[in-house]
């Protein structure tokens, strides 16, 4: 059936019966595709892929590295905008002679840093692991909102960082979400979590697949060229 999501991979597979030839795709809401012919050897692959690095890379940054000016290092950040959640959060830092970091929640949302606030590794991973936590407890809840109001089952959701897509889908039923949609407005979070869902029916991008997103987000053409664009919406600190 295709569309398996191989983490182990930056791409994901989708065999198809019309390909005559393998051919790469990149996707805003998938990253790479890679379409096979049925009955092509998958360990063909990543040779194939290799000398397609420079190509994927400059689509990929499309995707709004632009905007990026490349070698500067990001200053940490004072306070972080999610605009999903519709919340800014104050970041405190507070030094102390602790070897590890320790991160807390305030009321009033402030973010509290305790620790060797200078090492910036240190930091941006702690920034990073609280990310994600929130971003666990808010798209856990608009995926089951979601799911539950367009009648689509999904079995399990993960969310981790991925660099080159927003969301996948596997054929269990599990759907990965991408931590830093916090980072972009709440309509195109909630194109990537119904186009996720409605792939919990269809594992593919066809007909039947565009036309049930189609009855979920009459507007998702429009929301994916957005998408195409947003990933100059995440701030800089994350990356360097
Ligand atoms: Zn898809």
């Amino acid at each position: 059936m295709g569309h398996q999501s191989s983490d182990t991979n930056a791409w994901r597979i989708r065999r198809s019966r019309r390909a005559r030839h393998v051919r790469l795709k990149v996707d805003p809401v998938d990253g790479l595709v890679v379409v096979v012919p049925t009955g092509f050897d998958e360990r063909l692959l990543p040779a194939l892929i290799e000398p397609q690095w420079p190509w994927i890379q400059k689509q990929l940054r499309r995707f709004g590295d632009s905007l990026r000016s490349p070698g500067t290092v990001a200053e940490l950040p004072e306070e972080i905008t999610l605009p999903a959640a519709g919340q800014t959060w104050r970041i405190n830092y507070a030094t102390s002679n602790a070897s590890s970091l320790r991160v807390t929640t305030q009321p009033d949302q402030i973010v509290r840093l305790r620790g060797p606030v200078s090492d910036r590794a240190q930091v941006r991973a702690a920034l990073k692991r609280w990310l994600t936590r929130t971003a666990r407890s808010h798209l856990v809840e608009r995926l089951d909102e979601l799911g539950t109001r367009y009648g689509l089952a999904w079995a399990r959701a993960t969310i981790r960082y991925q660099r080159s897509r927003w969301g996948s889908c596997s054929s269990s039923g599990t759907i990965s979400l991408n931590a830093q949609l916090m980072f972009l407005p709440p309509e195109l979070v909630r194109c990537v979590l119904l186009h996720e869902l409605c792939h919990t029916r269809h594992m593919n991008h066809g007909p039947r697949f565009w036309a049930l997103l189609d009855s979920c987000e009459p507007d998702h053409r429009h929301l994916h060229r957005e998408l195409c664009r947003s990933r100059a919406r995440i701030p800089a600190w994350l990356e360097r």
